[in-house]
């Protein structure tokens, strides 16, 4: 049931739960993640940024769409940090529901510049756009964009971007960071802000960088307005502990023996993160709308 991120997380905001926003770059992660969703009767998200967009190549979207059509919950098909109009453009061109803006680190105006222009684009195709407020931490390399410092979202903002945009939903920096974090650092969730966030606005709010925060604060922040969270390091790492275990045996050479135990690693982890975002069985109140 492919949908709009509008349609998709209206419901999370009127039921107070969030939709997780899985990034995938493969087959597996992709077939990992339609199977714990099925499992798990929820709605879901397929986020691809444009660096998974340009490593699997445009006509890997076909399958997604594909699956995204036959798939038994509700979903959206995302891009994830957009940040020019020319990725905009391809990832509407390739049948993406939703895109994401992210011009978070330059000035406010500008933001809101580019911002606009990508929903007046965007809405004229009933494509749902992201934006986003502060910037996110970073904690490698291989972690999405982001920050050294994260610049937490200043409240008195977001009303002034929301209201210029027009945008659909707002992913809001209150102390996470993309990627996994390192032993010595401890992610600081500012859930004070979030309630000030909330408050203010009436669309649904994003947490990125959700892997590795503590799980009572990530229900907290459910609690507090959050309806959709990105997961990408989480499911990632445990699909790759796992492939290196089964490697270990030198002799495996064959991909349908090698990834069903990886599929299986990253499918544990989808699970407690839908159920931490009290998403299992909602899919139920959508198909009362329908
Ligand atoms: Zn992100």
């Amino acid at each position: 049931m492919l949908m709009t991120m509008k349609d998709l997380l209206a419901v999370a905001h009127a039921n107070h739960f969030a939709v997780p926003a899985f990034n995938m770059s493969n087959n597996m992660l992709l077939r990992g993640v339609i199977e714990a969703s099925e499992e798990a009767k929820s709605p879901v998200i397929f986020a691809i940024h444009p660096d998974e967009l340009a490593f699997v190549r445009p006509a890997f979207i076909k399958t997604v769409i594909e699956e995204a059509n036959k798939i038994r919950v509700p979903v959206c098909i995302h891009l994830d940090h957009g940040s020019t109009i020319k990725q905009i453009m391809e990832a509407i061109q390739c049948g993406f529901t939703s895109v994401m803006i992210d011009a978070s680190t330059r000035p406010l105006e500008q933001n809101i510049a580019i911002s606009k222009q990508v929903v007046d684009i965007a809405h004229c195709v009933n494509v749902s756009v992201e934006g986003e407020l502060g910037t996110i931490g970073t904690t490698s390399p291989q972690a999405e964009a982001g920050t050294d410092d994260i610049i937490y979202v200043n409240p008195a903002d977001v009303e002034t971007y929301v209201q210029a945009t027009g945008v659909d939903t707002l992913a809001v920096a209150i102390g996470t960071a993309h990627g996994l974090y390192p032993k010595d650092r401890k992610p600081k969730l500012r859930l004070d802000l979030l309630k000030e966030i909330s408050a203010r606005v009436g669309i649904p709010l994003v947490l990125h960088g959700g892997s590795g925060n503590p799980d009572e604060e990530i229900a907290q922040a459910v609690k507090l307005g959050i309806n959709k969270i990105n997961i990408s390091s989480d499911i990632k790492n445990a699909f790759y502990l796992k492939c290196r275990e089964v490697l270990s045996d030198t002799g495996l050479y064959e991909p349908l023996m090698i990834y069903p135990a990886c599929i299986d690693a990253m499918k544990k982890v989808a699970h407690h993160k839908i159920d931490l975002f009290d998403a299992t069985g909602k899919a139920a109140l959508y198909e009362c709308r329908a």
